[in-house]
């Protein structure tokens, strides 16, 4: 029995008064009851994948890639991408995979039944994802794989010291109030997380926001670290004391260079992140001594291709995340280009753990580069180290409509007044080397995007 996920919808429909005391109570019951075997079953996986040395992990990642592959056999693209190499799911080796075709999110979209693995319609539920290009996208997830998902997320977050019902406060893009209304907060009590608006960190809403959060007393605030940055930036500028948390937990999107630094300076605690996608097929995050991506192969097997499609294996080159995702049997997704990019990080961790690292990851989903007047490509990355040397800037966002031109908005830090900062345009200008004309504005408040994350460049041009 699964409190939670079977009760779901008629619990959500309640008021929250309503909520409180079957939050209270729901507490009260063990872990297996409240959260469900998948849960207790992927959380037990989970803390013995850290433990394992490199040769048991690749023997356990092989053993359950043979299981996974068996159990969405009965996919048409499963079937038939095995059968063109000419292998078998019960003998699937890791090399053997890597020999395997990729697939893409389109090819999903556009061939969905395909992917789609036989399963009683009770065994798995329909999602649709916002997508960052703004083209929503459906596909099928196995009910118990949020649960799944949840446990490998808890076992990551105990690494900074928490433990299931720790007080969060969550700031990502989930509308608040019903369809029509605006709320500022919604209380979850069985998972205890404050949520708070994103789209409503300005002026007008953060007193209001600082002392519901005082109130509530967190442990960790967990969201975007745009909309963490904006309400760390708010107890700077009116001097009031962050809550005391044991950390910040960041999600979605890309930490830039002085990011990190800026919101442990603000909430004075460390940030801790992780990586993961909608779709379950790939999950990463940072241990108790280093800010490495430690992947989770037994989540889902991760790859690098570079531009040729070929494996990279040496730390240190970047290429695009391909990942084998085992946790959600209701779709076939093997081999799946994630659209992210990262490289391998080099020697071992001082944590012990034996799991393969990413250095970090560039999200390319989100378009974030520039078209140069003679078409080159200019990359988010290459133009980020001028966030951390502009101490009047909050934020900036770059809209490109045309090539070789760029509209920069520039959102200033409280208290630099209103002018347009020219070192922080100069440095950018430099950086864009004659091939992109910049037109900067001060402007009061960027907005975040629908999802409530904040973009660096938005890019417009049709290709
Ligand atoms: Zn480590």
């Amino acid at each position: 029995m699964r409190i939670i996920h079977s009760a779901r919808s008629v619990y959500e429909a309640l008021p929250e008064v309503a909520r409180m005391p079957i939050g209270a109570v729901s507490r009260l019951l063990p872990v297996p009851m409240r959260l469900g075997s998948a849960f207790v079953e992927a959380r037990r996986e989970a803390q013995r994948a850290s433990a394992l040395d490199s040769e048991e992990l690749y023997f356990q990642t092989t053993s359950k890639l043979r299981s996974f592959l068996s159990e969405v056999s009965g996919a048409a693209y499963c079937r038939e991408t095995l059968m063109g190499a000419g292998l078998e799911a019960n003998r699937m080796t890791l090399e053997g995979l890597a020999t395997l075709p990729t697939c893409s999110k389109e090819d999903v979209r556009e061939h969905l039944a395909d992917f789609a693995a036989p399963m009683p319609h009770s065994g798995r539920k329909w999602v649709m994802t916002g997508g960052t290009t703004g083209e929503p996208f459906g596909f099928w997830l196995e009910r118990d794989a949020s649960a799944r998902d949840w446990a490998y997320t808890v076992n990551a977050w105990a690494r900074t010291g928490f433990e299931l019902d720790d007080r969060r406060v969550v700031l990502r893009g989930v509308r608040l109030g019903a369809r029509g209304s605006r709320r500022l907060f919604a209380y979850e009590p069985i998972r205890r997380e404050l949520y708070v608006s994103v789209f409503d960190l300005s002026d007008e809403h953060l007193p209001a926001i600082r002392a519901r959060i005082a109130a509530f007393n967190p442990r960790f605030i967990h969201g975007y670290p745009s909309a963490l940055e904006s309400l760390g930036a708010s107890y700077v500028s009116s001097g009031e004391e962050p809550p005391r948390l044991d950390a910040l937990l960041l999600v979605s999107e890309n930490l830039y260079p002085g990011q990190r630094e800026r919101l442990e300076s603000y909430f004075r605690t460390r940030t801790f992140s992780f990586y993961g996608m909608s779709e379950k097929v790939v999950f990463a995050a940072e241990c108790e001594c280093s800010h490495e991506l430690h992947v989770e192969p037994l989540y889902g097997i991760v790859e690098l291709l570079d531009e040729s499609g070929r494996t990279i294996t040496e730390p240190g080159v970047v290429g695009e995340i391909v990942a084998t995702g085992m946790m959600n049997r209701a779709l076939a997704l093997i081999r799946y280009r994630t659209g992210d990019y990262a490289a391998w990080a080099a020697g071992a961790c001082s944590c012990g753990r034996h799991l393969p690292r990413l250095d970090s990851v560039h999200g390319h989903r989100m378009q974030e580069y520039l078209l140069g007047a003679t078409g080159v490509r200019i990359t988010m990355t290459a133009l980020t180290p001028h966030m951390a040397v502009a101490d009047d800037v909050k934020r900036f966002q770059l809209i490109q409509n045309v090539p070789g031109r760029v509209r920069l908005l520039i959102e200033k830090a409280p208290g630099t007044g209103s002018e347009v900062p020219k070192g922080f345009v100069e440095a950018l200008e430099a950086k864009l080397a004659g091939q992109v004309t910049v037109l900067p504005e001060v402007v009061r408040e960027i907005p975040p995007t629908e999802r409530g994350k904040h973009r660096c460049i938005v890019q417009e041009i049709e290709e």
